[in-house]
């Protein structure tokens, strides 16, 4: 583990005999972390992996928006919108594990003149007064009591930070349908697996680097947990890295 590497902890279930995953149990640190895969930009998840990681033909379609001249994009703006898309901190709500290369806090710009129109990309002008928006503001995550639908009792003063609610254990299987706390029990799963004997109990941590495996092997595996920390040389998977 690197040193300031967000990490969250999952317990794996393992079928020793066949060195396969059957199931995992998490708490909120990492639901939230593969809940927030679905809020990555292609173009992000792309930027993520080595140009030699195959990600179907995303890899070539991103590699050529990469090759095309300045020239051929309407802004200056455009080409680089589509390589490195903005993740706001605000959209995952965690950067949990994925790092910082992708992800940064946006800045806001405010119509000194009208208030009324914001923007992230300072000194453009304003639709409506055709002046430069300068003023920067500063963006405020809602509370929890602010939510939509919620009240001071349902909320109770919990965090809004991610996606789940802290302190409870969540069950993911080896294809990451995830099951809420009072889903299907690991024991029903152990069953329809045909075993309720011999399962090895493993612990591990998540942090960047696995982070990244698990984002991968969801792209083109059914077996993601298995593929990432069962490391029988058959199901063992090329290492990946952080293009710059
Ligand atoms: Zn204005």
């Amino acid at each position: 583990m690197e040193d300031g590497d967000s990490k969250a902890i999952l317990e794996l279930f393992i079928d020793p005999q066949n060195s396969k995953v059957i199931c995992a149990s998490a708490q909120k640190e990492f639901i939230d972390f593969i809940f927030s895969l679905l809020k990555l930009p292609l173009g992000t998840v792309i930027k993520l992996f080595s140009p030699q990681s195959k990600i179907g033909s995303l890899g070539k379609l991103y590699q050529s928006v990469k090759n095309l001249d300045q020239v051929n994009f309407v802004t200056n703006r455009a080409k680089s919108s589509l390589l490195s898309p903005n993740v706001f901190i605000s959209d995952l709500a965690t950067p949990l594990l994925l790092g910082t290369a992708a992800i940064k806090e946006p800045t806001y710009y405010l119509c000194n003149s009208c208030k009324s129109k914001i923007t992230t990309v300072r000194n453009i002008l304003c639709p409506i007064c055709k002046l430069e928006m300068t003023e920067k503001v500063d963006f405020v995550v809602p509370s929890a009591s602010h939510s939509s639908g919620s009240t001071s009792t349902e909320d109770g003063g919990e965090s809004t930070k991610g996606f789940v609610r802290e302190g409870y254990y969540f069950t993911i299987t080896d294809d990451l349908v995830v099951t809420p706390p009072c889903g299907m029990s690991i024991r029903k799963i152990f069953e329809n697996y045909g075993i309720v004997d011999g399962i090895e109990l493993k612990k591990v941590f998540v942090g960047i680097k696995e982070g990244l495996a698990i984002l991968e092997a969801s792209l083109e595996s059914s077996t993601v947990l298995t593929d990432v920390f069962c490391s029988a040389p058959t199901k063992k998977r090329k290492r990946i890295m952080i293009s710059q």
